[in-house]
C-alpha cells in the first residue's frame, strides 16, 4: 500500500489552482484558464520535490452556474478535501484580494477540521504575489484565521521553495529521505 501522503488544492475559482498544481507536479495536466470554472474534474498527480513525494489533487469548480452555485462548490470541495487529504492548500488571490467566499471557506476549513479524526493541517496560500509590494498587501489575509499563511506566485514560481519545505513539515517525514541519509 503507498505511503505516499495526499495533499488537496482547494480554493475558488481563478485564483490559481491548476497553475499551482502544474508547477508542483511540472506537468501541464490541470487546465488553466482565466474563466473561472473551466475545470470539470479533479486531478491526480504525483508531485516531487527530491526525494519527497506527495499525491496532489487539484480540485476544480464543479459549479455549471459559477453566479449562485459558487460557495456551495468550494464548500464542498473543502468538506471532501477534509475527508480525503493529509493536507490541504488553501489558495486566495492577493489580486483579487479577501473575498466573502475566502471567509466562509476558511470558515469550513478551521470548523470541519476541528472536528474531523485526521484534522489535516492548512496551508493558505496567498497566491498571485509576482513581487514584493504584492506580499506587503498580503497581509490583510491574516484576517482569515488560519495560522500558516505563505505567498507565492504559482505562474513564477516564487515561494516555490518556502511553499515545499512547509509542505514538508506539516506531513510525517518519508522513509526514503531516511534511507538516503543512512546511507
Ligand atoms: P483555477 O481556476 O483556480 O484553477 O485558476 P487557474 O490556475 O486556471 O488560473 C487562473 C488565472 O490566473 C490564469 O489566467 C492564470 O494564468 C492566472 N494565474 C495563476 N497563477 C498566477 C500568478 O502567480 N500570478 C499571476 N499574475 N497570475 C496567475
Ligand atoms: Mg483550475
Amino acid at each position: 500500500e503507498p505511503m505516499i501522503p495526499v495533499v488537496a488544492i482547494v480554493g475558488r475559482p481563478n485564483v490559481g489552482k491548476s497553475t499551482l498544481f502544474n508547477r508542483l507536479t511540472r506537468t501541464r495536466q490541470a487546465l488553466v484558464d482565466d474563466r473561472p470554472g473551466v475545470t470539470r474534474d479533479r486531478h491526480y498527480g504525483v508531485a516531487r520535490d527530491g526525494d519527497f513525494e506527495i499525491l496532489l489533487i487539484d480540485t476544480g469548480g464543479f459549479e455549471p452556474d459559477p453566479d449562485d452555485k459558487l460557495f456551495i462548490s468550494v464548500r464542498e470541495q473543502a468538506e471532501l478535501a477534509i475527508q480525503e487529504a493529509d493536507l490541504i492548500l488553501f489558495v486566495v488571490d492577493q489580486q483579487a484580494g479577501r473575498t466573502p467566499t475566502d471567509d466562509q471557506t476558511a470558515a469550513v476549513l478551521r470548523k470541519a477540521a476541528s472536528k474531523n479524526e485526521k484534522n489535516p493541517p492548512v496551508l493558505l496560500i496567498v497566491n498571485k504575489c509576482d513581487n514584493d509590494q504584492a506580499e506587503v498587501n498580503a497581509a490583510d489575509f491574516w484576517g482569515l484565521g488560519l495560522d500558516n499563511m505563505l505567498c507565492i506566485s504559482a505562474e513564477h514560481g516564487r515561494g516555490a521553495f518556502d511553499l515545499w519545505s512547509t509542505i514538508a513539515d506539516h506531513l510525517p517525514e518519508q522513509t526514503g529521505v531516511e534511507e538516503s541519509e543512512d546511507e
